[in-house]
């Protein structure tokens, strides 16, 4: 790229887009300028036409007032009687008088300058003011028409030598009505001045402006004869003439019959907008004008600042269009800027490649000279770079490849390029192996050999440690003892070693191309795909499992087996690894090894003991069901495996924990004893407890204990003891009760027998004998209440006695009691007293009445039999759904050790032979039989020497409740 020639192109666009523009603008600005021209002077015409079209009304207008006064005048009557009697009389001074007062009174009422009365003859019989008095040769032309039509007349305007001034005349004909003869008498000539009504009328314009201008003219022969002022030509003669031969004169045009508004000249010859018309009912015409310039004159102005907006327009769209070519100038010289940069960056950047290299770089030319070479290269060869420039490239070759070095280059300029290995000497003559990308290229004309290179020596020794690497490798696996294979990504086996083929029986070249599917147990398939997926997608790093195969023979083999996978760079799975061990023999100890536990568990869950193994250490090794189960441990603490909670637990129920810690702790002294003991529980439970040591090789390595539970045995040992202690118990009672029994009999027995002996002896009075039969009738009763208690017991025991239930009145039933005791003879003076708080109503209750009273007597007789002074209490209360009846006496009370016991058949308190009390010792035990029989409980309360209190219960059965 030459920068120098480079230019940026011509905007040619800008340009044309700027020229456009400006021809748009100009063309705008002037099409602009004729609408505003056409516009000004459309509106200008309008307004001519209208101010011409108003002018011409007025004049009209006030020339009709001008004849419609003469008229007027003409009529009356007044005046023109006064008139023709002056012309009778011409010196009557009175008549004279009142005749100009009246022309007074016209000239300053109206806008007349002189008034005059003149005769038929013209002569002027009177005026007022006394000034042009005379008849101008005009009017004295036009009188005797006007005297000869009668009518009134008004004239042009016109200038007189005799009157001094520009005006027109108002002729009004004095008729004598009369005289019909004559009829006009005279005229009244009213001179008009112009300049009072009329000019003005004719000048004023509605705006201000310098040029506008109301012209009123008439024609005279070929002349315009201008009859107003003219605004232009100031103080000259009156009635400015021009020729009609000036064809753009306005006032020619309007003489031609011209009547629209249009462009014209004017009396100057300047140019003028003007409107023509004609005064109608008069040789008038008139013309509107204004100067073209003064119209154009705003339109000028807008010219101005129309140039000045196109001009500002034109200089901001040239300005913007530069700053955009600008800017498009500066863009480009910055694009090449910025690349001539990037191509400094370049050269330099190849300079350093080349220079800092990790690669050698040399350019030789055709001869195999070196022309360049790097610094990598110098250091490399470790030649100065004056030494390596020049220096024939093939002397770098050493051993073989020098001899190639002809064959190489020649491919090189066959190929154009060509990437081999060769052996390069350094300075030192040192050679290493190098890796040469050597390329033929042409600079401007001349054919050079450029080539990079590389020191592959550290490659080399990569490659051989590789090949070390892969044969120890290849040792390993070909020589391992473990079965190995190799498969590919679609699981068939490239290559395994002679351990693996001898494991599943087959010949090397069977298993290339077979899967592990092959060979795999069809059970252990399904885990197989399974795992190896997961494999594959990295979940696991490597899969490891136990599982059989199937060999080429059908028999089964176990092998632990552990596959990983070998992932290429990208993470592609390239092979897949398998190692296996054969534990078949490992697997069938293990069955064999599990046979016997599981015999060992059952045996060990089927005895009736308790066993529990611990190590040395105390440590709970093994325990059966029954043991946790003997020693309530709960089974969380046992799977807890904590030995120190199971301990706690074992303590805690033993009756004597310290004993237990302590043979623990002499058994740990002791390791090989054997023991025997028995263990007392708190809660009554005994334990036979063996235990002796677990030996392994002669050595003791733990204990095993076991537990029988013998709280059955114990319990039946202790009731034999009690039944015998209970057997001898009753002998004694009996043999005591046989010594009451014929103690108690042979008593009333013997005062019977002996009293009835009594009876027969002679000397007995009847006082004796009633003594006698007394004793006989109380020892027969006494007899009586034995042998009935000996029945009602027997009856009880065989269970003859039945439950009579009947309703009662308790009360009734208590208070008839309490009567028989009350009277009942007594040795002592003890007061019997009842408490029965239920009321009359409430006391009606069922129950069996007999036994009930048989109950409270039985226990009344004891209270009276073991008291001798104080009271005897008895009654009840309610305790919810039972009666709870008492017995409360003074006497002698009983001993606590004996309370429990007196409710057994024959007991007495006393001892049967040195009996102080009469009794069987039968009554309680019948009172306690009744009472349960009725559905109660007996109890007893005493304190020794201060009485005994005998309660039961019976449940409260309420008549209306039966
Ligand atoms: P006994 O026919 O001997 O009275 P019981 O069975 O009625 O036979 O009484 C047994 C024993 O209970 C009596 O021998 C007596 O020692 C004692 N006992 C019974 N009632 C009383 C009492 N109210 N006060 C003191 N001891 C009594």
């Amino acid at each position: 790229m030459n920068s120098q020639t480079q230019r940026p192109a011509t905007p040619w666009p800008l340009i044309v887009l700027f020229f456009v523009i400006l021809v748009s603008a100009i063309l705008t600005g002037l099409l602009f300028y004729r609408s505003q021209k056409e516009h000004l002077l459309s509106t200008s015409i309008q307004e001519l036409s209208a101010i011409s079209d108003l002018r011409v009304r007025q004049i009209v207008q006030w020339r009709n007032e001008r004849i419609a006064d003469g008229t007027y005048l003409s009529q009356n009557v007044t005046l023109v009687r006064q008139f023709s009697k002056l012309m009778k009389n011409v010196n009557d001074r009175k008549l004279k008088e009142n005749l100009r007062s009246d022309l007074k009174a016209l000239v300053e009422n109206y806008d007349y300058r002189n008034a005059l009365l003149i005769d038929r003859e013209c002569n002027a019989r009177l005026f007022y003011p006394d000034t042009d008095t005379l008849i101008g040769d005009y009017l004295m032309a036009r009188i005797p028409d006007v005297i000869h039509k009668g009518e009134v007349v008004l004239t042009d305007l016109h200038l007189t030598g005799k009157v001094s001034f520009v005006h027109l005349d108002l002729l009004v004909p004095v008729k004598n009505y009369e005289n019909k003869g004559t009829p006009v008498i005279g005229l009244i000539v009213l001179r008009i001045d112009p300049y009072k009504v009329l000019y003005p009328l004719v000048q004023s314009w509605p705006a201000t402006s310098k040029t506008s201008e109301t012209l009123l003219f008439r024609a005279e022969g070929d002349e315009i004869v201008y009859l107003n002022e003219l605004r232009h030509i100031k103080n000259t003669e009156p009635f400015v003439r021009r020729s009609v031969t000036q064809e753009k004169l306005a006032a020619s045009m309007a003489l031609q019959g011209i009547r629209e508004s249009t462009d014209a000249i004017d009396y100057r010859g300047v140019p003028v907008i003007a409107s023509m018309k004609k005064v109608p009912d008069s040789p008038w015409y008139m013309v509107a004008k204004v100067d073209r310039e003064e119209i154009l004159n705003s339109l000028n102005e807008k010219v101005g600042l129309i140039s000045l907006v196109v001009i500002l327009f034109i200089l901001a769209t040239g300005s913007f269009l530069g700053i955009l070519w600008r800017n498009q100038r500066v863009r480009f010289y910055r694009g090449k800027y910025e690349s001539e940069l990037n191509r400094l960056a370049l050269v330099r950047h190849f300079d350093y490649i080349l220079k800092y290299a990790n690669d050698i770089i040399l350019l030789t030319d055709k001869d195999y000279n070196i022309v360049e070479a790097n610094d990598r290269a110098l250091e490399t060869y470790q030649y100065s770079r004056e030494e390596l420039i020049g220096m024939n490239i093939s002397k770098l070759r050493a051993g073989i490849s020098a001899a190639k070095f002809f064959d190489d280059v020649k491919i090189i300029n066959e190929e154009g390029h060509y990437t081999f290995e060769a052996v390069h000497r350094r300075k030192d003559g040192a050679t290493f192996p190098i890796e040469i990308s050597a390329r033929l290229v042409e600079i401007e004309g001349t054919k050079y050999y450029q080539s990079i290179s590389r020191d592959i020596t550290e490659r080399k020794k990569v490659e051989e440690n590789l090949k070390q690497s892969e044969d120890r490798f290849r040792k390993v696996f070909e020589d391992s003892p473990f079965g190995m294979a190799m498969t590919g990504k679609d699981l068939g086996i490239i290559k395994a070693n002679s351990a693996f083929c001898e494991m599943m029986g087959y010949k090397e070249e069977e298993v290339l191309g077979l899967t592990f599917k092959n060979f795999t147990h069809p059970g252990d398939i399904s885990e197989d795909e399974i795992s190896l997926l997961r494999l594959v997608a990295g979940e696991i790093p490597i899969y490891h499992t136990e599982k059989q195969y199937v060999r080429s023979d059908k028999s089964i083999i176990w092998g632990s087996t552990t596959v990983s996978i070998i992932r290429n760079y990208k993470g592609e799975v390239q092979l897949f690894f398998a190692m296996i061990e054969d534990i078949t023999s490992r697997k069938i100890a293990e069955a064999e090894l599990e046979k016997s536990f599981s015999l060992q568990k059952a045996t060990l869950e089927s005895t009736a003991d308790g066993i529990l193994v611990v190590d040395n250490a105390g440590k709970i090794i093994q325990h059966n069901q029954k043991f946790a189960e003997m020693w309530r441990i709960p089974d969380e603490v046992l799977r807890l495996n904590d030995d120190k909670a199971a301990l706690d637990y074992v303590i805690t129920q033993l009756k004597q924990p310290e004993s237990f810690m302590q043979q623990v702790k002499h058994l740990y002294s002791d390791p090989e004893a054997v023991t025997y003991d028995l263990l007392e529980f708190s809660d009554g439970r005994y334990f036979e407890r063996y235990s002796q040591p677990q030996k392994l090789g002669g050595k003791s390595v733990g204990r095993v204990w076991s537990f029988r539970d013998i709280t059955r045995r114990k319990k039946a040992e202790a009731d034999i003891i009690a039944a015998k202690e209970k057997a001898e118990e009753s002998d004694r009672l009996k043999t005591a009760f046989l010594h009451n029994v014929s103690h108690e009999i042979r008593t009333p027995m013997n005062a019977i027998l002996g009293f009835s002996t009594l009876l027969n002896e002679p000397g007995v009075t009847d006082a004796d004998r009633q003594q006698f039969t007394d004793v006989i009738f109380q020892s027969g009763n006494q007899l009586l209440s034995i042998i009935n208690d000996i029945v009602d017991l027997a009856s009880i025991e065989s269970g003859q006695v039945k439950i009579n239930m009947k309703e009662i009145n308790l009360n009734t039933t208590l208070r008839r009691i309490n009567d028989q005791f009350s009277y009942k003879e007594k040795p002592q003076k003890i007061i019997v007293s009842l408490s029965a708080p239920l009321p009359q109503e409430d006391a009606d209750i069922v129950t069996d009445g007999t036994k009930l009273v048989q109950i409270i007597s039985n226990l009344i007789n004891n209270a009276f039999k073991f008291t001798k002074r104080g009271k005897i209490d008895f009654g009840y209360t309610l305790a919810g759904e039972f009666l709870e009846f008492y017995v409360k006496d003074t006497g002698i009370g009983i001993a606590p050790e004996h309370q429990p016991k007196i409710f057994d058949r024959f007991y007495q308190v006393d001892s049967a032979v040195s009996r102080r009390y009469t009794g069987t010792g039968l009554g309680l035990s019948i009172c306690k039989a009744y009472v349960e029989l009725l559905g109660g409980r007996i109890s007893v309360a005493s304190d020794p020497g201060e009485g005994a209190t005998f309660s039961f219960t019976i449940p409260y059965i309420k008549k209306s409740e039966s």
